[in-house]
């Protein structure tokens, strides 16, 4: 079964073609995919039936099933999807106060990374997914939003997986949620999170995209970041800082740093300090994310002044920084479930 959203507007054109149609119903098709957003081949409704019955004998729009959703009070909504292959997904749209609606989106089913407080990463790596299942996650959300007269206005990708690892698929799933007579999102309105491949920052940076790039980074030293993600054993502080300041100078736009805040931990004077110097010298800004600590006594969160405290120090080696809040489930970390590793910490001050 061909899977409409895998197919570029080259293929939809071809497999037209194919069926002895004229080229301008890949127009068509292509309109009812990106700006319709249909949710069948028989929504089609200005095709001929024929060419529905072909089309739905060989293709189809989407591919995945939902298996479980839930919204939080706070409106996050997370959907589970089965594809057909049997892996499981996540997505989660988040609504926001000032009207912005962000999809977090998967690319890939587990992850290679092995980040150790990350679920996913400790399932391993299922497989890479494909550009449609990319982009049909964002579809998904953007349709029940319009359906409700709002409108999808932000993605990241920092869902299960790296994306960079899945490259090729990933920068064509922002082609299409980008382009004009795609999806038509700004890429302005983009964020690609990654915990640090190397040489795909610099291609990336290559493409000289306006999308954002954020980087889970929530340690300053080699040893301590390794412990938490393993990729810092290959491509160390050092370097990933140079591929950041390659991003900047190809892409104008400043990097954002993930930083988890954990009390007594993560939020000392030495570690904003440490912070503060290492990126004193980039166009960048940190977003600092007070974490709950889980049941028992493994920690506090960061109460307020220690909070600002860290971003006061930030602020003096010239780094700003903000305050995430975290939305309804735990996905605020940058793609996992950091709290626990970051607890395993030796303490500070
Ligand atoms: S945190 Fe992200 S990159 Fe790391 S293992 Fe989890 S999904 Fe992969």
């Amino acid at each position: 079964m061909i899977h409409l959203y895998d197919l570029s507007f080259d293929e939809l054109a071809e497999l037209v073609a194919e069926y002895g149609q004229p080229a301008y119903r890949a127009t068509q098709i292509w309109h009812w995919l990106y700006t319709a957003k249909a949710g069948a081949i028989d929504d089609m409704t200005n095709l001929p039936k024929a060419l529905r019955q072909r089309l739905a004998a060989t293709a189809r729009v989407g591919c995945m099933a939902v298996v479980a959703e839930q919204t939080a009070h706070d409106g996050t909504h997370k959907r589970l999807y089965r594809l057909p292959d049997g892996q499981l997904i996540e997505s989660v749209l988040m609504r926001y106060a000032d009207g912005r609606r962000t999809a977090c989106i998967s690319t890939q089913a587990g992850c290679a990374m092995g980040c150790v407080f990350c679920a996913t990463g400790q399932m391993g790596f299922a497989r890479h997914l494909s550009v449609g299942e990319i982009l049909e996650q964002v579809v998904h959300f953007a349709r029940q939003l319009e359906a409700d007269g709002e409108r999808l206005s932000n993605v990241v990708l920092m869902g299960m997986g790296e994306p960079l690892h899945n490259y090729d698929a990933t920068l064509a799933a922002i082609t299409r949620m980008t382009a004009p007579d795609g999806l038509g999102i700004g890429q302005r309105h983009i964020t690609l999170s990654s915990v640090g491949l190397v040489p795909a920052i610099r291609r990336f940076a290559d493409e000289k995209l306006q999308v954002g790039l954020a980087i889970s980074l929530h340690a300053t030293d080699d040893a301590a970041r390794s412990a938490l993600l393993p990729v810092n054993h290959r491509w160390p502080i050092e370097e990933l800082m140079e591929a950041c300041r390659y991003y900047i100078e190809q892409t104008g736009r400043r990097v954002t740093f993930e930083w988890a805040l954990i009390h007594g931990k993560t939020d000392t004077l030495a570690e904003a300090e440490a912070l503060g110097q290492l990126l004193s010298d980039i166009l960048c800004h940190v977003n600092v994310i007070p974490l709950n600590p889980p049941d028992g006594d493994e920690g506090t969160p960061s109460d307020p002044e220690r909070v600002q405290r860290f971003m006061d120090t930030l602020r003096s080696y010239g780094v700003s920084s903000s305050v995430r809040v975290r939305r309804g489930i735990e996905i605020d970390a940058g793609c996992g479930q950091l709290k626990a590793a970051v607890l395993r910490q030796p303490p500070g001050d």
